[in-house]
This record gives structure tokens, sequence and C-alpha cells, in this order.
């Protein structure tokens, strides 16, 4: 039961703000625990109003659509911020693709198509929000989110936006950082877009196509959070889980899916975070010690296990 709580200092804020509410309904793995606070902006203005609200030291996670994210049993300390908005707006701005952070990919996938761009059907197939994209600079088939990009919004925790450029970015597989190698500071608000012109039709033709391909060869009516493990160079990490005849393996609730390798399904939605863990553990184990191979996991953990609070 999410518990609506506005101390004084929030007063003005537009958001949802909830205490020891559950997540597993957040991410698409459907388990996991609970987050200490959980706020649900209104909009850009109010998250910025919100953060800027926020003690220094409290620990900020933020929540797109959770589609790559496993969240330990024993929840998040401090405050999650949950990103995905139904009405995110997309729109053509001197002609670039604008998009807000909290916008499914896939519907931008469809917004490039209809307004005459190509390469960004790719998209299509990866459903998270722009912003876990570019935290993740998510892809498949060839193509990249950062590829694309030409600038990003960023809120940082003073409560104030700033604009990057890729050059500010060190962007790699499946992966965003500073250019030192931190993890890229504050929240990702906003992207703008340069895909090139295409046929309108043949992209949502192609649109169609790779919806179809990932039905036929994904576990799309069971709870997942996509590929577990990065490819490593040179090869597949499905078929190094394969030929270590891990697929149908179970722990608890959690199994290595037999139609997808890669993927770990909760086929009953009651698998616990910590068996999802153990059998990421496993495969792992499995794969290094039969294949010779470590599986770098692709999915980002948070939270605290069952039993363990950090304060
Ligand atoms: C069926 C399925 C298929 C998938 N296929 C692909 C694929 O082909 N290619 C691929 O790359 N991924 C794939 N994924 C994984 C996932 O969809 C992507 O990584 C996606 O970009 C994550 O977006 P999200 O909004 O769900 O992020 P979340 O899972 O909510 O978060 C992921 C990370 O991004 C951070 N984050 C999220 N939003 C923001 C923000 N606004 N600012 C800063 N940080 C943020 C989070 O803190 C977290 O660290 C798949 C997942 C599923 C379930």
């Amino acid at each position: 039961m999410m518990m609506m709580h506005e101390p004084l200092s929030h007063t003005a804020l537009r958001g949802t703000l909830a205490h020891d509410a559950p997540l597993a309904h957040h991410t698409t793995w459907r388990a996991g625990g609970r987050a200490d606070t959980l706020y649900v902006p209104a909009d850009r203005d109010d998250l910025a109003a919100f953060v800027g609200t926020l003690p220094a030291g409290e620990p900020v996670t933020v929540i797109g659509l959770g589609s790559n994210l496993l969240v330990r049993d024993g929840g998040v300390r401090g405050t999650v911020i949950l990103m995905h908005k139904p009405g995110a707006m997309a729109a053509v701005q001197h002609g670039l693709i604008y998009a807000d952070a909290g916008l499914a990919s896939p519907k931008l996938a469809r917004f490039a198509a209809l307004h005459g761009c190509s390469e960004a059907e790719f998209l299509a197939g990866i459903p998270g929000t722009i912003g876990g994209a570019l935290a993740m600079n998510a892809g498949c088939y060839g193509g990249e989110t950062w590829r694309y990009v030409v600038r990003v919004e960023v809120l940082g925790r003073n409560g104030r936006f700033v604009v990057h450029a890729p050059g500010d970015y060190a962007i790699g597989y499946r992966n965003v950082a500073e250019r030192d190698g931190a993890s890229p500071a504050g929240i990702f608000t906003a992207a703008w877009f340069r895909f090139p012109p295409g046929d309108s039709a043949a992209a949502r033709a192609r649109i169609k196509d790779l919806l179809a391909r990932r039905i036929a060869t994904q576990p799309l009516s069971q709870p997942n959070a996509g590929s577990v493990f990065r490819n490593p160079p040179g090869d597949h990490a499905a078929r190094l889980i394969e030929s270590c005849g891990l697929k149908g393996f179970a722990i608890g609730g959690a199994r290595v899916s037999e139609k997808h390798a890669n993927f770990i399904v909760n086929p009953a939605r009651d698998a616990r975070a910590a068996d999802i863990e153990s059998l990421i553990a496993h495969v792992r184990a499995v794969v290094r010690e039969r294949a010779g191979v470590d599986l770098e996991p692709e999915v980002r953990i948070v939270g605290d296990a069952e039993g363990i609070v950090s304060r």
C-alpha cells in the first residue's frame, strides 16, 4: 500500500511521494523489495524542485521502466525517482528529434519513422525509457542510442539543468561514463537526436519485422529483463550459456529461459530477487568453469539483500 506523504518542505511539489513503496511492479522482472521513498515527478520542473530539496547525502536511485534492473529484496535506501511517464513527449525541433527522458523508447522509434527518419527502428524492441537508453547506451541489430545523440539535458543534484554533448562522455558498448570513468552525474531529463532521413513506410515495415523477430526469439510473455549478460567480444552470451547446458536451469522462481539462454525469466511471478541474483551467479560460475569466459552482467543490481539494511 503506497502511503501519501507531504512534509512541509514539499508543499509546493506536484508529484507523488510515497514511503516504503513496493518497486517490484516498477521492474519488468516483477521482483524485489521496496523503496524507502519513491517520488514520481509531475513534470520536468517538478522533478527539479524535488531534487533541489533533497539533502546532499541522500542516496538517489533513478528508475525508468525497470527493464534492465534487479532490485534486491531488502529494498533501496534513500529516494527512488521514477522517470517513466505515459504522457512524455517527442517532437521535431529544428531538424532534430526531441524526446523527454520518460518517453518509452519504442514510442520514439515510431515517432521517428512517422516523421521520415531512418535508423531509429532498433529502439522499437527496447522496452525501456529514453533515459534508460541513454544511461545504458542501449542498442541492438547494429543500432546504438548514443550514435544518434546530438545533446542531452541533465538535472544535477543542485536542482539545475545542464546540457551536454556526446563528447562530454566516454561512450562504449552498453556503457556511458563521465570522461574520468565515473558514473554519469545527474539525471538524464531529455535528449535531441539526429537520425538520417529515410522512407517512413520502409521504417515502419522494419519496426514490424524487428518486433516479429523478437516475439519469435525472446520469452516476452514471461517477466524478464532482456539480456542478463553482455556479449563477450566475438561471441554471444546466449550461445555460451546454452553450450553449458543451462537452458531451463532454475533457482527458486527464477529460470534460464528455454527460448533464449541469455534471458532469466520469472514465469510464475514468484521469484525473489535473491533467486534471480543466485541464478546470475550460478550461470556466470558455470560458464567461467566450462567455457573459460567470465560473463559480465548487463543488468544493473540495486538495493540491499534481505535482512541487510545499509544506513
Ligand atoms: C524484453 C527485453 C528486451 C531487451 N532488449 C534490449 C536490447 O535489445 N538492447 C538493449 O540495449 N537493452 C535491451 N533490454 C534492456 C533494457 O530495455 C534497456 O537497457 C533499456 O534501455 C533500459 O531502460 P529503462 O528505462 O528500463 O532503465 P531502467 O532499467 O529503469 O534503469 C537502467 C539503468 O539506467 C539508469 N537510468 C534510467 N533512467 C535514467 C535517467 N533518466 N537518468 C539517469 N539514469 C537513468 C538506472 O538508474 C539504471 O542504472 C531489453 C529488456 C527487455 C525486458
